[in-house]
């Protein structure tokens, strides 16, 4: 029943997903496999229910939460006539939606070519057994290597763009001295940006945009006395296509080059745990997993709990846990100092701050040690 509740949670987040690139969604289909069919990943059987439902809702795409093959993706295409989207192309679309910057633009197209290369052979594979496989091997062959070889040189020239603005931002942060640099990390939605506004905007001294990078928003803020820089990173999501994580590599040397991590969670959320280890994962990934770190649990005043009963027998489950219970456990188990908040109530604000400040002094103090 546990799988049941992990399963839901995830098509949750893939229908938000979904709403997020502007798509409504009609119903959902799960099959339990032991392993996904190589050729198109969901059993015959499934494939002609959901086809059928197609057909009769003239449903216009059909979405799978995992990344499928690319032969997976031209068979469930050509099998169910309808236009299949997986998880990272999902994921890529927003990022494509979303980007602002050239730089975040070039990111993304480099994402989205790499993404498109593996498939190209099957698409045009395809196309060509329809035609009868007649004259095969001739200009089909050729109109493939040409549209590689057409998207390798772009892939080329995209990586050596990124190159050279990655070396600008490289130069942009070592101009910002030795200042300790504190960057926000966490799973997408948890509410970083609105954390980010309200520590700059609350505070004595704070200059938006003073290092205008081209991505990521760096502020200088100050606590107490103390100045750091402040980093609103991307946001991390499960599954991130590994072409991202590549491409996102500036964006995620924010990261990597941080001094302290603020990693924020969303404690509404029923998935928070999961979320955590997400972060986790993708820190190891890019080995920043051994920074300093604050955990602060955002969105305390959306909180809800279903309150158990004396003689209420239920099993526990999440949402019979109370904030207080959660607080108990994540002080106990934490290695990082921690602390329950709302960006939006601003609810132990100072409580926060303060920590901030005494994780960003410790690290002052250890660079400047002769100073008071
Ligand atoms: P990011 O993707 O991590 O940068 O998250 P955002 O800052 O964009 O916030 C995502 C959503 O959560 C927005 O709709 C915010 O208004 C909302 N949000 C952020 N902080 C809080 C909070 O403390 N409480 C509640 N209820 N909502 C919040």
């Amino acid at each position: 029943n546990q799988d049941e509740e992990k399963l839901t949670e995830y098509l949750d987040e893939l229908e938000f997903l979904a709403f997020t690139a502007g798509a409504t969604v009609e119903k959902r289909f799960t099959q339990k496999l032991t392993q996904p069919d190589s050729k198109t990943f969901i059993g015959s059987g499934k494939a002609i229910e959901i086809k059928e439902y197609v057909k009769e809702n003239e449903i216009g795409t059909v979405i799978f939460d995992d990344e499928l093959s690319p032969s997976q993706l031209k068979n469930l295409e050509r099998d169910m006539e309808v236009k299949i989207l997986d998880r990272t192309n999902l994921i890529l679309d927003i990022f494509a939606q979303r980007a602002q910057t050239s730089y975040a633009r070039t990111q993304v197209e480099l994402a989205q070519y790499q993404y498109l290369l593996p498939r190209l052979t099957r698409m045009w594979t395809h196309l060509e057994r329809q035609k009868g496989g007649i004259g095969m091997r001739g200009p089909g062959e050729t109109e493939i290597e040409t549209d590689r070889r057409i998207i390798r040189d772009r892939i080329t020239l995209l990586k050596e763009k990124l190159k050279t603005i990655d070396k600008q931002m490289a130069t942009q942060r070592n101009n910002r001295g030795k200042v300790v640099r504190a960057a926000l990390v966490g799973y997408t939605n948890v509410g970083k940006s609105t954390l980010m506004n309200s520590i700059s905007k609350s505070e004595v001294f704070a200059e938006n945009k003073l290092f205008a990078t081209l991505d990521t928003t760096v502020r200088k803020v100050v606590i107490g006395n103390l100045p750091f820089l402040l980093t609103d990173t991307v946001g991390f999501i499960r599954k991130l296509p590994t072409q991202l994580v590549e491409s996102f590599k500036s964006t995620l040397d924010e990261v990597r080059e941080a001094d302290l991590l603020i990693h924020v969670v969303d404690i509404s959320h029923e998935s928070f745990e999961d979320h955590i280890e997400s972060v986790n994962h993708i820190l190891m990934e890019i080995n920043a997993h051994q920074k300093p770190m604050i955990m602060i649990f955002n969105k305390i005043d959306d909180f809800s709990y279903e309150k158990k009963d004396e003689d209420d027998l239920t099993p526990s489950t999440r949402k019979n846990i109370s904030l207080e219970e959660w607080k108990k456990t994540w002080m106990a188990k934490s290695k990082y100092p921690t602390v329950f908040i709302s960006a939006l109530t601003k609810e132990n604000f100072p409580e926060m701050k303060k920590m901030i400040y005494d994780e960003v002094m410790k690290i002052h103090i250890s660079r400047f040690p002769y100073n008071d």
